[in-house]
């Protein structure tokens, strides 16, 4: 049974210089989107009881209340259900947070991305550091309990020093969650065409990984996955569905879904999306050996790695023999290494996870 959801806001109000997503700088089809989105679920959901549903883009705090909850309306949800909304720092104020929280989002994800405000104008960020400090105040003081930081490393004249004050800067904000997201620029974003200058290389950026992941474990968070760290057991529980080989919906333009064995996207054209928004782009079918490959890929992101027992009950095999091969030779290099259960990859393993995930592939 699917009991997650994703929702694909797909409106920002500028492009950041580093952002490929499907995010459109224009709110013209708001309404419209509303409507196909109303369309799409109603068609799809089944009813279930959500664990989790999360609201991501784009620029959800784009939406007014109203809107959220006209989304939020249509499902149904277990008890303790986690309700992820991601914000922009600069959209909200703390009537907009209060009436979020009592619609029953209990957990926000700020994009903040860095600290630094030459930094945050250069890569076209809308907010400055400030406004950041300001919104979680807010959010706290409207009660929510689950807050969530986005920082990303490898920034144009970012060096590790920096990124490491980002770190404690954020956890100084007693924050539940923080996310760590390298640089990466790719086709369709601005910084694509006008490379920048100073852009930390590969090596400085596994450095700044590194050295956040010890800063970050010295003040008392859980590493729970690569780019993952909570405090109190707050892990994402929407996140650690999809890396658990869940299965969830994927509502919007753009998004993607796993249902009954089926992998399917939607659209991320927002003309052919509004037109139809119960036809697929694509829709794949996985075979027993597809499934088990990206339990493996997935598995392996988390820290707690892969469990052998559930592994070769779900596909009935034998996983020790059958990835003998690979699993010594990393064992070896010291990039994974043996858990109580299973198997996980080590720090040095996740700064190449993907040499190693790609030996798993027959
Ligand atoms: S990074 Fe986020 S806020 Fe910036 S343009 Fe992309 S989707 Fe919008």
């Amino acid at each position: 049974m699917v009991t997650s959801a994703y929702i694909h806001i797909p409106f920002c109000k500028s492009k950041c210089h580093y952002c490929s997503f499907v995010s459109f700088c224009s709110t013209d089809k708001k309404n419209d989107y509303l409507n196909a989105l109303e369309q799409e679920i109603e068609y799809f959901y089944e009813g279930e009881f959500l664990k989790t549903l999360y609201i991501g883009g784009g620029t959800p705090s784009l939406l007014s209340v109203e809107d959220i909850s006209r989304i939020i309306s249509k499902f149904s949800f277990c008890d303790n259900a986690e309700v992820t909304m991601e914000l922009n720092p600069e959209d909200v104020n703390s009537d907009y947070l209060k009436s979020l929280y009592e619609l029953g989002i209990n957990r926000l994800s700020f994009g903040c991305q860095t600290f630094n405000d030459d930094i945050l104008k250069l890569i076209n960020r809308r907010h400055n550091s400030s406004q950041v400090i300001k919104v979680i105040e807010y959010a706290k003081s409207v009660g929510f309990k689950n807050l969530s930081l986005d920082f990303i490393y490898g920034l144009p004249n970012q060096t590790c020093e920096m990124f490491v004050s980002d770190l404690n800067r954020a956890v100084d904000l007693e924050l539940e969650h923080i996310s760590l997201y390298g640089l990466k620029i790719e086709e369709g974003c601005y910084f694509y065409n006008h490379l920048p200058v100073n852009l930390p290389d590969d090596d400085m950026q596994a450095d700044m990984y590194l050295k956040a992941v010890e800063t970050l474990l010295n003040r008392g968070y859980v590493q729970y996955e690569v780019s993952n760290f909570a405090k109190n057991g707050l892990y994402s529980r929407h996140n650690l569905n999809y890396w658990d080989n869940g299965e969830y919906y994927g509502f919007g333009v753009a998004a993607h879904g796993y249902k009954n064995g089926i992998r399917y996207e939607n659209f991320d054209n927002l003309k052919d999306y509004l037109k139809n928004p119960k036809d697929k782009k694509l829709s794949h079918t996985l075979s027993g050996s597809e499934k088990l490959e990206e339990e493996i890929f997935l598995g392996l992101r988390k820290l707690a790695g892969i469990e052998v027992l559930s592994v070769n009950k779900k596909y009935n095999i034998d996983f020790e023999n059958k990835y003998k091969k690979v699993l010594d030779k990393y064992i070896n290099l010291k990039l994974i290494e043996k858990t109580n259960c299973g198997y996980k990859l080590t720090l040095q393993g996740i700064l190449v996870s993907n040499v190693v995930l790609a030996d798993f592939i027959e």
